[in-house]
């Protein structure tokens, strides 16, 4: 349970002692000094209710699931089941059976790429992405469409950093087959219109995945509003654990999908001569899941719940707009990407010193930035800067936190000239 008041309305400074509190992490200093950890869009810092979670499982409840008779494995059974139903109503999927655990988004488009795309693409067809994509939703793409013969296009973003509707609409064409556009841009932080857009990609007879990754943990997310036909969510970046995600999928295209990976837990029944698959979302889960890792999952969605996307939304809203004033003072600072429509995430450059330097300058004072391509190479070369240093902000971060970073910067600028 939240240890703090936040769940009540009227919060106040107070509140957010306690809701550090909850992350034993950022307790720690680091060099020194306390640690300040802004690199969240890299992956978010982990409440104790997701970790005493994972301890409680290994230490008094682990068992493999959907096999054993017994107590234990029934338990966990129980538990990965009811962490998937918690990830359902967090989405608000129709099913339970829409939502497919996975290691994380990279793997959710992996799976998409290698069961729907592989099955659906032919010579000639198209897929569309957006230049703001990760390289997870670029790559898996790309290696298919060499495979069979596809055209990648790209809709172009502008020197603000967000996606033109008219110029993706432009991109699209009846050989669209798959649109996959991210959310939230994590080297950026741009939130697409992403409604529109998949309202778009329909009329033209695409099936769109949504890559929510960096969405996932600052807004409420409801895929059936959305439309898209594919949403993929990584855990890590939202106080889950490492290596486990979700992807949603739309139940019929699910059912017609061929599995992504064979193995145990995915058949209904195996013969030399012919195996028959599970329904989804069984088909896609071969192999021993990362059962911790889902009921660590399932602890992170209710502790987001209990936080409340009020609580979250307002902290970021207030980080964001600190950090953009604070960080203009710096002089030779430039910021990559003004959307208006933005997360918490704020990419920039500075005259004279690398990305690299500033990273390892801040790093001194016990801050965390995230500095390079961001696996957003294209982005990068769109904006002709070899890479960027980037802050992105947790609800659990502070004002002062922000100014902590902004002195860093100004000292590495006094260093650097
Ligand atoms: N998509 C976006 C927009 C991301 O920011 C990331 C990670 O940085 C990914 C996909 C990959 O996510 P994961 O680490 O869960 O594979």
């Amino acid at each position: 349970m939240l240890k703090t008041a936040a769940r009540s309305s009227g919060r106040t400074a107070s509140d957010i002692r306690s809701v550090r509190d909850d992350f034993p992490i950022l307790q720690r200093q680091v060099r020194g000094k306390p640690l300040v950890y802004l690199d969240n869009a890299a992956t978010s810092q982990k409440p104790s209710q997701v970790i005493e979670t994972l301890s409680r499982y290994y230490r008094s409840q682990n068992a493999n699931i959907h096999r054993g008779v017994y107590y234990l494995s029934e338990r966990a059974t129980a538990d990965y089941e009811a962490a998937r139903v918690r990830a359902q109503r967090f989405l608000n999927a129709a099913q339970p059976e829409e939502v497919v655990f996975v290691r994380g988004a990279t793997e959710a488009i992996n799976l998409v790429v290698g069961s729907y795309g592989r099955s659906v693409l032919r010579s000639g067809d198209e897929v569309l992405i957006s230049a703001m994509e990760h390289h997870s939703n670029i790559v898996p793409w790309q290696i298919l469409c060499e495979a069979v013969g596809a055209r990648l296009r790209v809709a172009p973003i502008d020197r603000a950093g967000t996606l033109p509707v008219d110029e993706f609409e432009r991109a699209l064409s009846p050989r669209t087959k798959i649109v996959a556009v991210v959310h939230v841009s994590n080297s950026l932080g741009t939130i697409n219109p992403v409604k529109q857009l998949v309202s778009l990609a329909k009329e033209s007879g695409a099936v769109v995945l949504v890559d929510g990754a960096q969405a996932a943990p600052h807004m409420q997310v409801d895929v059936q509003q959305l439309g898209c036909d594919f949403y993929t969510v990584s855990g890590h970046k939202m106080y889950a654990p490492t290596g486990i995600g979700l992807l949603y999928g739309r139940g019929e295209l699910l059912e017609a999908m061929p599995p992504y990976q064979g193995g145990g837990e995915m058949i209904r029944s195996v013969a030399f001569e012919k195996t028959t698959y599970a329904p989804p979302p069984a088909k896609f889960e071969a192999g021993t899941p990362h059962i911790a890792g889902a009921l660590g999952l399932g602890a992170a969605i209710e502790y987001i719940e209990q936080i409340g996307w009020g609580f979250i939304h307002e902290r970021e809203a207030s980080l964001l707009e600190h950090a953009l004033e604070r960080l203009a003072t710096v002089p030779g600072l430039r910021f990559v990407g003004s959307a208006r429509e933005r997360a918490s995430v704020v990419s920039f450059v500075m005259d004279g010193i690398h990305a690299h330097d500033i990273g390892t300058i801040v790093d001194q004072e016990g801050v965390a930035i995230r500095t390079g391509h961001h696996c957003t190479q294209p982005v990068m070369d769109f904006f002709r800067v070899p890479a960027t240093a980037r802050a992105s902000f947790a609800f659990y971060n502070t004002l002062d936190e922000v100014d902590v970073l902004v002195r860093a910067l100004q000292e590495a600028r006094e260093v650097f000239g």
